[in-house]
């Protein structure tokens, strides 16, 4: 699972960071709101952990410009300790869950996974649909028009990702580290093969939904249209 912390209280978000560590999360820590955002609306983060005050921007505005830029991660708020208004307001911003400062880190190492067990579930019932096709998370299964294919189940999580996180470039890294995991001994030729797979049965459908190779950067989901503009 990969973590964003945005706290600005070095210390202490240093101590979280190195604990998370331990517990194989992999964490990227900034320390200001703006950075939190950008961050943010890459995608790529499982779950955002995102304090309140924060230089440049604060966490509410963080949280709300991730939420209207359709960036849907879960997102834990660190709250001052009985801070009710805080807790109202976070929620209302579309925050999943929220943690009073002090915390114990067991507490937010509990609600790490009970967090990252929601969001696989929300995502068990998604059918994904990206230019004129769909792809069903259940049966494995992409279909244009009425033609339909099976996916392996790699192609189909590499499929996800793309269908995920459209209009942007996924390096052959985070798909390996997002399908093949951290301790895999997957190569970017593993990569390539599954992506040559998805691109022939996606031809074989009649699609215009197209995997572009951007050198040296990774892949982008492009249907003919964006092709031609
Ligand atoms: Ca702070």
């Amino acid at each position: 699972m990969r973590i964003l912390m945005v706290e600005d209280e070095t210390y202490m978000a240093e101590a979280i960071v190195h604990i998370l560590k331990k517990h194989h999360y992999t964490v990227d820590l900034v320390d200001n709101g703006t950075d939190g955002l950008d961050y943010g609306l890459s995608g790529i983060y499982d779950v955002i952990i995102l304090d309140i005050m924060l230089p440049e921007m604060d966490g509410f505005s963080v949280l709300k410009r991730l939420r209207q830029n359709e960036v849907h991660t879960p997102v834990i708020l660190l709250t001052a300790r009985g801070d009710t208004e805080d807790r109202v307001t976070g929620l209302d911003s579309g925050a999943d869950d929220y943690l009073a400062k002090p915390f114990e880190t067991e507490e937010l190492l509990a609600r790490l996974r009970a967090l990252g067990r929601r969001f696989t579930d929300l995502a068990h019932n998604n059918t994904f649909i990206y230019g004129d096709i769909e792809f069903n998370q259940h049966t494995l299964t992409l279909c244009y028009d009425k033609m339909e294919v099976s996916l392996t189940l790699k192609e189909a999580q590499l499929l996800e990702l793309l269908m995920k996180r459209k209009n942007m470039i996924i390096s052959k890294e985070m798909m390996i580290e997002k399908v093949w995991g951290f301790d895999t001994d997957a190569d970017e030729s593993r990569v390539e093969i599954h992506i040559s797979l998805l691109r022939k049965k996606l031809t074989k459908l009649g699609s215009s939904v197209t995997i572009r190779t951007i050198r040296g950067a990774g892949y982008l989901l492009q249907t003919e249209k964006d092709e031609s503009s």
